[in-house]
């Protein structure tokens, strides 16, 4: 099976293609911008594999998109690329709006068109995984989970780009017959996160023996899922999931924020001890404008339909990621140096 991955250089997107070519033996285009996000050191263990491509472009870019379709002949599309970090897009919406709605838009239209010249076989296959997140549905109580027939009701500019282009997508399923899927995910960790987000920051942090912040008071609850138990879900998707369905993917592995970091000090007093404990390097900011209170996953339907279960819980999962950002300084020194110090963003200006 010949796949396009779009953002295959990003976090998420690079653990698709390890999957998807080194397991499954798929033949992989990554299309891809790399934008601050991107990264192509990623990519190295499957960018010199027979079966892996890389083309470097926007997904705003109709004719390239249009070309890449012809070009390659995909027989799926696997659509992760997205600007995806809710705080830039507190203090920068417009380029969300760009690459989530319309970058989405293009992509489905590009899609379509290849379809419309495709022969019966290969369009009747076509499947279109469209990626999305579980902060579409809003924020929870402290009971209940979000389904698959959760009401959408997003907070965040982030998320109100990714529902809009769920939207879309649906309708390309609805009105052109298009064999779109959507899959909606609880909070991703793992190896090669980019480290703006909670848990590598809080590690890398945690090593240079800086402040480590938590969000108001950190009670914040959200789901927590290894990337690679993602990339799994996705590959199960492709292969047997329904057009015009939507699956919630997510590990039962909820947490507050703050017990996050918690853990992640314990593991790091364990793994790297200091003369003191990293648990004393912990500080309550300023909380994130909009900050859903609660996500939760119930994933009952990918885990009857399709035999899905996670296979990391938090505890592994956790120290795993420890271990690798120990062991991988030659991955983010250079990010962290020259791309993202670590700085807050998204709070809003007086
Ligand atoms: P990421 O920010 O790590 O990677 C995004 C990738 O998309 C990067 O490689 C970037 O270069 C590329 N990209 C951005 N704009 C582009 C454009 N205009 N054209 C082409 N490429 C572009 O994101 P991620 O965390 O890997 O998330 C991937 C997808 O999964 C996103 O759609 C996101 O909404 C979704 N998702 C993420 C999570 C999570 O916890 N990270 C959870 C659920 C769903």
């Amino acid at each position: 099976m010949r796949v396009i991955v779009t953002g295959g250089a990003g976090f998420i997107g690079s653990a698709v293609c390890r999957h998807f070519v080194l397991d499954l033996g798929h033949d992989v285009v990554v299309v891809d911008k790399l934008t601050y996000a991107g990264n192509m050191d990623s990519l190295e263990p499957v960018a010199s594999n027979p079966k892996f491509s890389f083309e470097r472009h926007d997904i705003c870019d109709a004719d390239a998109m249009n070309r890449i379709f012809s070009q390659h002949q995909p027989d799926a599309v696997v659509h992760l690329a997205a600007e995806s970090h809710v705080d830039r897009s507190i203090s920068g919406s417009d380029v969300f709006v760009k690459t989530n709605v319309v970058g989405t838009f293009t992509l489905l239209e590009a899609a379509r068109r290849y379809l419309s010249l495709a022969d019966r076989a290969r369009a009747k296959d076509f499947r279109f995984v469209h990626v999305s997140t579980d902060e579409v549905y809003g924020s929870l109580d402290d009971v209940g989970h979000f389904t698959e027939t959760t009401p959408y009701d997003p907070s965040s500019p982030y998320s109100a780009t990714k529902a809009a282009s769920d939207h879309l997508a649906k309708a390309w399923h609805r009105t052109y017959d298009l064999p779109v899927i959507i899959s909606n995910c609880s909070n991703n960790y793992g190896p090669y996160h980019f480290p703006e987000k909670l848990i590598p920051l809080v590690i890398l942090n945690a090593l240079d023996r800086k402040a480590l912040p938590v969000y108001g008071d950190g009670s914040n609850v959200r789901d927590w899922l290894y990337v690679e138990d993602h990339a799994r879900a996705l590959g199960l998707i492709l292969a047997r999931g329904r057009p015009g369905e939507n699956y919630n993917i997510g590990g039962r592995n909820e947490r507050r924020n703050i017990d996050v970091v918690r853990q992640i000090c314990s593991c790091m007093d364990r793994l790297r001890p200091i003369e003191n404990s990293h648990h004393d390097l912990i500080r309550f900011v300023p909380d994130r404008p909009g900050h859903d209170r609660r996500y939760a996953i119930d994933a009952t339907k990918l885990e009857s339909e399709l035999a899905w279960q996670a296979q990391e819980t938090f505890e592994t999962g956790i120290e795993k990621t420890v271990q690798w950002y120990l062991d991988r300084a030659d991955w983010w020194s250079p990010l962290r140096r020259r791309v993202y110090s670590g700085e807050r963003l998204g709070l809003l200006k007086a």
